[in-house]
């Protein structure tokens, strides 16, 4: 059974951070249905074995589609690990996923910290 459906995303710097914490929530993750955008999803198909269903690439529309599906009640988490130091191409559309969380009341990680917090809560059923 799926235990959530939880989008993963991170800006490339921050990429080895999010394969990090993919192994350390590999058990939990694995019986997640899992969506990602398209670089990330890659990274953690062939570096972690996670099934991913992968969207466009982030500054492709990726986020947005991640965006247009939590609107619609298809996502009930999301880990967005943000590069805070390094200006990115698609800017609105990172802001339009992140206010889109905020209008669907759906927990939204932009960090490492915050995102171990989310994941240790969602698997233990909260
Ligand atoms: P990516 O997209 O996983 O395809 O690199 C992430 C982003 O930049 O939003």
């Amino acid at each position: 059974m799926t235990a959530c459906r939880i989008a993963l995303i991170s800006h490339d710097k921050k990429k080895d951070d999010m394969v990090a914490l993919a192994r350390e929530f590999l058990d939990f993750l694995g019986r997640c249905q899992i969506c990602a955008t398209g670089t990330t999803g890659g990274r953690l198909q062939r570096e972690v074995g996670l099934v991913v269903e992968s969207m466009l690439s982030g500054p492709l529309g990726g986020d947005l589609q991640i965006g247009a599906r939590l609107a619609v009640g298809g996502v009930d988490a999301v880990v967005f690990l943000r590069d805070p130091m390094t200006p990115q191409p698609h800017e609105p559309d990172i802001n339009a996923l992140v206010r889109a969380c905020d209008v669907h009341d759906i927990p939204c990680a932009t960090n490492l910290a915050s995102a171990r917090l989310l994941l240790k809560q969602l698997q233990s059923g909260g």
